[in-house]
């Protein structure tokens, strides 16, 4: 068994899934969505992934690893226009 970080520091991280019911649907979560809500790019996988269960967004654990190749470019959203 490996120590986790979780158990290096005693208790759960924020944002991390201390319930079996909420792994299971981070593990679903991603499934469904293996694409990062910040970068846009694929997770390869689960664990490299950070499923925010409670607002149902992916992003790269850890910080984005940058641009690599964009497919495309999304519009950034003007609150007011
Ligand atoms: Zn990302």
């Amino acid at each position: 068994m490996n120590a986790s970080a979780t158990d290096f520091f005693g208790m759960p991280i924020s944002g991390r899934y201390d319930d079996p019911l909420l792994e299971q649907l981070a593990r679903d979560t991603f499934a469904l969505f293996p694409h990062c809500c910040v970068c846009g790019q694929h997770i390869d996988a689960f664990e490299q992934a950070d499923v925010r269960v409670h607002v149902q967004r992916v992003v790269h654990r850890g910080g984005c690893p940058g641009p690599r190749t964009i497919e495309r470019i999304m519009p950034p959203e003007r609150p007011g226009g």
